[in-house]
C-alpha cells in the first residue's frame, strides 16, 4: 500500500483501507469537470437530464440517506412515546426499581439511537449535501454552460447584453444546484416523515392515520394551486431583474459616451423605468407568497389540534395510551414546522425552476455555426481567397453584402476602401466565418470555408483589428495569445517586428510587474490605441498565418509610428495574402489592387494609380484627404 500521513504519523494502509479511502473522499464521487452530452435540449426535463449527466447514482444514493435521516425523526418520536408508557406500566415502587434493573439495556438502546445512529444519519447527509452535491454541481452544470456558450457565432452575442449572458449562466447553474438540494431535502426527509408519521398513527388507531392523510392531500391540493402561480410571478420578475442588470451594464460599458453627452439624467430615467418594473413584479410576487404563507400556517395550525384532539378521544375510549398522546403530539408539531419548511423550500425549488426556464431559453439556442461532420483541417493553404455571390445582411432589411463577388489570388495583396457602413469589415468577418453566408460561398484555396474546420479555418488567418481589447494578462501572454507555444524569444522578436519593443520595456502596472510581466488590460496597465495596435500586430506577426486581414490595423497610430512599422508591415506582408480596410489612402497606395465598396457591392477596383484616372470615388476620396489638389496633379504629371 502507499504511506500515507495520518495526523503526523506516516502509516501503511491495508489494501481494504486504499479501497474504501475513494469512498470517504466524497467530493470525489462526481467528477466535477466531466463533459455533457451533446448540446443542451430546450426542454426542461432534458434540460435536467443533460445538466446532471453522469451523476444520477450519487444522487439517488443521497436520496436514500435523505430518507433514512426523515425516518430517524420519526422513530424518535416513537422512542419518547414508548418510553412514557414504559414507565407508567410499571407504576409501583417494585416497578420504578424494575425500571432501573432492566433500564440500562433501554439505555443503551436509546444512546446507540441519539447518539450514535442518528448524529451519523444527519453528519452523511450534511456531508453529502455540502460536498458532493453542492461542492460539485456548480462547475458541473456552469462549465457545461460555459462551453456551449463560448462556441456561440458572434450573431447569438450581438443580440444579447454580454453582463446578461454571464449572469445567466451563473444563475442558471446556481439555481440548478439548488433545485437538487432542496429536491432532495423534501423528498427525503418530508416524505419519509409524512409517510412514517402514517404508520406511527396507524398503530395508535387508523383514523388518526386517514386524518393525516386527509390532511396530507388539502397541503398538496393547496401547494398544487399555488405554486404554478408563484412560479409564473417569480419568473417575470427574474425576467425583469435580468432587464435591470441589462440597463447598468450598458450604461456603464458606455460611460464615457454618457459623460460626453451629459447623459446622466437620461441613464437614470431609464435605469427606474426598469426598476420600476422589476419593482411592479416584485410586488405581484410578494403579495401571493403572503396568502400563501397566511393559508400554511393555518392549515399547519389543524395538526396538532386533530392528532392531539384524536389521540385523547381514543385515551378516553381506553383504545390510547399516554405515551401515544406524546407521540401524536411530537409528530403533529415536527410535521407542522416541516410543512412549513416543505413549502417554503418548494417556493425556492419553483422559483428557481422559474431561473433555468429562463436560462435555459438563453443559453439553449444551438450553435448556428458548427463544424461540418466531414469538415477538414488544413496543414497549409497558399492562401487563395474568393467570395462567390455572397449575400449577407445581419438578419437585417439592408443588405450588408449583396451578390459580392472577389477572388484574391495566394499572395496578392488588395485593399478595400469606402465610406463607414459599406462593408469592409463585414467581408472580414465572413471570411472568418464569425458569421455564416447567407447566400453565395467563400472559399480558402478553392475548399468551401464551411468545409473546413473554425479553428483550422482561423488558424490560418491572422486579423489585426481597430479595437483590439487586452486580456487582463501579462504584455507577453497577450502577444502570445493564438499561438501559446512561442518562446519568450519569439514574442520579443515578433514585438520589436511591430515597433512594440519601443514602449514595453517601459510599462509598469499597479502591483509593480514590469516590461513583459506587466499586466495589461482593464486592471493593468492602460494602453494608448496606438500602443494596443502594435501589440496586435505582434500577435499576428507571431501567429504568421497565410493570409492576413488588416482592419483598420493602423488608424489609431500617429504618423511617426506609422512610419516606422510601415517598413514591418511591408516585411509581415511578405509572400503572404493580405486583405487591408483602411480609411487612411496613404497607407494602401502600394497594393496590388484598391477595391471601393458601396453599400456591399465593389464599385470601382484597380491599382491606385489606375483608380486616380479613373477620376471616380476613389480619386474624389483621394483628394479629400490628401489635400487634395496640388498632391493630385503631382500624381497625374507623374503619369
Ligand atoms: P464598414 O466596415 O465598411 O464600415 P460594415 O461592414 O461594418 O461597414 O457594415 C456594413 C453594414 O452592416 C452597415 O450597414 C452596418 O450598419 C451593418 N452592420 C455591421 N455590423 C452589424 C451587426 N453586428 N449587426 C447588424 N448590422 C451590422
Amino acid at each position: 500500500g502507499r504511506i500515507r500521513i495520518c495526523s503526523t504519523l506516516p502509516c501503511r494502509l491495508t489494501d481494504t483501507q486504499e479501497k474504501l479511502l475513494p469512498m470517504f473522499r466524497f467530493s470525489e464521487w462526481i467528477d466535477a469537470f466531466a463533459w455533457a452530452d451533446g448540446p443542451p435540449p430546450n426542454t426542461l426535463v432534458r434540460f435536467f437530464k443533460w445538466s446532471l449527466h453522469g451523476t444520477w447514482r450519487v444522487l439517488l444514493f443521497a436520496l436514500v440517506i435523505a430518507l433514512c435521516v426523515g425516518a430517524t425523526e420519526i422513530l424518535s418520536a416513537y422512542f419518547i412515546g414508548w418510553s412514557i408508557d414504559y414507565a407508567l406500566a410499571q407504576g409501583t415502587e417494585e416497578g420504578v426499581a424494575n425500571v432501573f434493573s432492566s433500564g440500562a439495556a433501554i439505555f443503551i438502546g436509546l444512546a446507540l439511537f441519539f447518539i450514535v445512529l442518528r448524529p451519523a444519519l444527519q453528519g452523511l447527509n450534511a456531508a453529502i449535501s455540502a460536498l458532493v452535491v453542492q461542492a460539485n454541481l456548480y462547475p458541473l452544470v456552469l462549465a457545461r454552460l460555459n462551453r456551449h456558450t463560448i462556441g456561440q457565432s458572434l450573431t447569438y452575442f450581438d443580440d444579447d447584453f454580454a453582463g446578461r449572458i454571464a449572469q445567466k449562466e451563473q444563475q442558471t447553474a446556481k439555481a440548478l444546484m439548488d433545485v437538487v438540494m432542496e429536491s432532495l431535502n423534501i423528498l427525503g426527509m418530508g416524505l419519509s416523515a409524512i409517510f412514517g408519521s402514517m404508520i406511527l398513527l396507524g398503530t395508535i388507531d387508523g383514523k388518526l392515520a386517514v386524518i393525516l392523510l386527509a390532511w396530507f392531500i388539502t397541503y398538496c391540493l393547496l401547494i398544487a394551486w399555488f405554486l404554478p402561480r408563484i412560479r409564473r410571478r417569480a419568473k417575470a420578475r427574474a425576467g425583469a431583474r435580468a432587464v435591470v442588470t441589462g440597463q447598468l451594464v450598458d450604461t456603464i460599458t458606455n460611460i464615457s459616451t454618457v459623460k460626453l453627452f451629459a447623459h446622466g439624467n437620461f441613464e437614470d430615467q431609464a435605469a427606474l423605468k426598469a426598476l420600476g418594473t422589476y419593482r411592479g413584479t416584485s410586488i405581484d410576487f410578494g403579495t401571493l407568497t403572503a396568502w400563501f404563507r397566511l393559508l400554511l400556517m393555518t392549515l399547519a395550525g389543524i395538526l396538532p389540534v386533530t392528532l392531539i384532539g384524536g389521540a385523547l378521544w381514543y385515551w378516553s375510549k381506553g383504545t390510547a395510551t399516554p405515551g401515544d398522546i406524546a407521540a401524536a403530539g411530537l409528530v403533529a408539531s415536527r410535521l407542522g414546522h416541516m410543512s412549513g419548511w416543505i413549502s417554503f423550500t418548494a417556493l425556492g425549488i419553483f422559483s428557481n425552476v422559474g431561473e433555468i426556464e429562463d436560462g435555459m431559453r438563453t443559453l439553449s439556442p444551438s450553435h448556428q455555426i458548427v463544424d461540418a461532420p466531414d469538415a477538414i483541417t488544413p496543414d497549409t493553404v497558399k492562401g487563395e481567397v474568393a467570395f462567390e455571390n455572397v449575400t449577407f445582411t445581419y438578419g437585417q432589411e439592408k443588405a450588408a453584402l449583396h451578390e459580392f463577388n472577389l477572388t484574391i489570388k495566394a499572395g496578392e495583396k488588395i485593399a478595400l476602401v469606402g465610406a463607414s457602413g459599406a462593408g469592409k469589415s463585414t467581408t472580414a468577418s465572413l471570411l472568418m466565418r464569425l458569421y455564416e453566408v447567407e447566400g453565395g460561398r467563400i472559399t480558402l484555396d478553392g475548399h468551401d470555408i464551411r468545409q473546413i474546420t473554425q479553428d483550422g479555418l482561423r488558424s490560418q488567418i491572422s486579423m489585426v483589428t481597430q479595437e483590439t481589447a487586452m486580456f487582463n494578462r501579462s504584455a507577453r501572454e497577450n502577444i502570445r495569445y493564438g499561438t501559446p507555444d512561442a518562446t519568450d524569444e519569439q514574442v520579443e522578436s515578433a514585438a520589436f517586428r511591430a515597433a512594440a519593443a519601443d514602449f514595453i520595456p517601459d510599462l509598469r502596472d499597479l502591483k509593480g510587474r514590469e516590461g513583459y510581466d506587466a499586466h495589461l488590460g482593464e486592471r493593468g496597465v492602460k494602453l494608448s490605441g496606438g500602443q494596443r495596435q502594435r501589440i496586435a500586430l505582434a500577435r499576428a506577426i507571431l501567429k504568421d498565418a497565410p493570409v492576413l486581414i488588416l482592419d483598420e490595423a493602423t488608424s489609431a497610430l500617429d504618423s511617426e509610428v506609422e512610419a516606422s512599422i510601415q517598413a514591418a508591415l511591408q516585411d509581415v506582408m511578405q509572400g503572404k495574402t493580405v486583405i487591408a480596410i483602411a480609411h487612411r489612402l496613404s497607407t494602401i497606395e502600394s497594393m496590388d489592387r484598391i477595391l471601393v465598396l458601396d453599400e456591399g457591392r465593389i464599385i470601382e477596383e484597380g491599382s491606385h494609380h489606375e483608380l486616380l484616372a479613373r477620376n471616380g470615388q476613389y480619386s474624389r476620396f483621394w483628394s479629400r484627404q490628401s489635400g487634395g489638389v496640388a498632391r493630385l496633379a503631382a500624381v497625374e504629371s507623374q503619369r
